[in-house]
């Protein structure tokens, strides 16, 4: 189970360094004072960077416009986010210019699912794309709604990806035949809305999705901690999904996902494939010899990732 293969690397707290002002241009630079250091060291020649691919904005049932999210990533440290509203893509046209601006990748996305059943998060949509019957999708063909074996070809066909929001509803038929298609391709193991509901298991002192994770790594899926966040943005302790990425841009980061270069962070830990979490800490993590003496040996240890470490000896 989760001990068996995974890695699991269990950090005490993120250390949130605030770092001092910062100009920007061209958007409303007295609105931006400080911004959440969360840099990462590069890893095997891979920038990490931080992102969030589930969020709302007034676009659907959110209470913040599109621009401002990306403005709260921005300050809280992202590097990469997804505003993926219900059954909707226009947030993404509308903060675009704030999001070129602040340097932040931006995703372009939508929620969708099944009738009352799995909710489906969308990355990496072109713009023409226009969803149908958002979370009323039908099982059968045969159904006045949009047939989810159509809708997720359709989707796949314009070369987007698909992860399995929250995923309350377990493996059913839908979700293995998205996988065996190769159409789903990343699953969250954490979303911060459902809290402690929506079929979530107590594990490492949070509430998350332990077998989601090991359906990841037995399907090869991309693992994903995402905010869901439907308010304001005004702590930096949320979820996030770090993405080891060729470049800093949204090509690089759908190519990234696609090969399950992601790994969940959330509540001090980091859960992710064992070769990937290996060598993220062999970036991060260097130790060398202090001084030696004939009773003494000391050691010098320094951490270079935004999070701090627990060491066992
Ligand atoms: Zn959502």
């Amino acid at each position: 189970m989760l001990q068996r293969c995974v890695c699991l690397i269990v950090v005490l707290m993120c250390a949130l360094l605030a770092t001092g002002a910062f100009a920007v241009e061209p958007v409303a630079a007295a609105a931006i004072e400080t911004r959440v250091d969360l840099s990462f060291p590069e890893v095997d020649g891979l920038q990490v960077l931080v992102g969030d691919f589930h969020i709302h904005t007034v676009n659907s049932d959110g209470s913040v416009t599109s621009s401002k999210r990306v403005l709260e990533a921005y300050r809280y440290g992202f590097d990469v986010i997804a505003i993926t509203d219900h059954g909707k893509t226009r947030a993404y046209r509308s903060a675009r210019s704030m999001a070129d601006a602040l340097g932040i990748v931006l995703i372009q996305g939508f929620e969708t699912g099944l009738a009352k059943n799995e909710h489906l998060v969308v990355l990496g949509i072109s713009e023409d794309h226009q969803p149908r019957d958002a979370h009323r999708w039908a099982e059968t063909p045969d159904a006045s709604e949009a047939y989810y074996r159509d809708e997720l070809k359709t989707i796949s066909d314009t070369g987007a990806v698909v992860i399995y929001a929250h995923p309350h509803c377990g493996f059913r038929e839908p979700i293995e035949w998205g996988i065996a298609e190769g159409i789903i391709q990343g699953i969250e193991v954490k979303n911060d809305v459902v809290a402690s509901g929506w079929n979530t298991v107590a594990s490492h002192g949070t509430h998350c999705y332990p077998f989601a994770f090991d359906w990841a790594l037995e399907n090869n899926l991309a693992v994903f901690a995402n905010s869901d966040i439907h308010g304001p943005r005004n702590q930096a302790s949320y979820p996030a999904t770090l993405v080891f990425a060729q470049e800093r841009s949204a090509d690089s980061v759908m190519d990234a996902i696609r090969a399950c270069r992601t790994v969940a962070w959330f509540n001090g830990m980091l859960w992710g494939p064992e070769k990937l979490l290996g060598s993220l800490m062999d970036a991060c993590v260097t130790v060398r010899q202090a001084s030696v003496s004939a009773e003494e040996n000391y050691l010098a240890i320094r951490n270079r990732a935004p999070l701090s470490l627990k060491a066992v000896i």
